[in-house]
């Protein structure tokens, strides 16, 4: 059973990631890899997908390490970009900038992924320090109302944070 609707994991890490950076960019490429951990499953784990469910496909280490790897390979890559620097770049240094910007949209992608863990962790169980660990709340169950009520409550949260409050992690394109 998929904990979370995945309805609900596109729409909260839209929002935490647009909160987060301002731009839409990394929003959309962080919702895509939002279902990512579920759709692995689905797509190879499909008979015994029951049992093998949220185990390695869902432990955080498989997403933070490669976040950590392209963060650190694009250093200021991450910074705000003002559209004459990228054009300038697109056109000086073409290959350099986009295998830059796959990296980059890798990254988000993953962080994405590693959103759809944090989201399970707070409605089940998802592995710790060690995949067979189990750690996790039962804030609500799933399917149910407090699912969607708690969903737009992050997302109201975090729209109005970001009407109220200065960019807070990355600037991103
Ligand atoms: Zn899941």
């Amino acid at each position: 059973m998929i904990l979370l609707k995945w309805k609900n994991h596109r729409l909260v890490s839209f929002a935490l990631v647009f909160a987060g950076t301002g731009h839409l960019l990394p929003a959309f490429v962080a919702m895509r890899g939002s279902t990512f951990p579920d759709q692995i499953e689905e797509s190879f784990l499909s008979p015994t997908w029951a049992k093998n469910h949220r185990k390695g496909t869902h432990y955080w280490a498989y997403y933070m390490v490669p976040i950590l790897l392209c963060a650190a390979s694009i250093g200021h890559f991450l910074l705000y970009l003002p559209k004459e620097v990228i054009v300038t770049k697109l056109t000086t240094e073409p290959q350099e900038f986009l295998i830059r910007l796959a990296v980059y949209l890798g990254m988000w992608f993953c962080i994405g992924a590693l959103l759809h863990v944090v989201e399970d962790f707070i409605c089940g169980k998802v592995p710790g320090l060690t995949i067979e660990q189990r750690i996790g709340f039962h804030l609500f169950r799933v399917g149910t109302p407090q699912e969607y009520l708690w969903s737009y409550l992050i997302i109201a949260s975090v729209i109005f944070s970001r009407f109220y409050s200065d960019v807070i992690f990355v600037y991103g394109l």
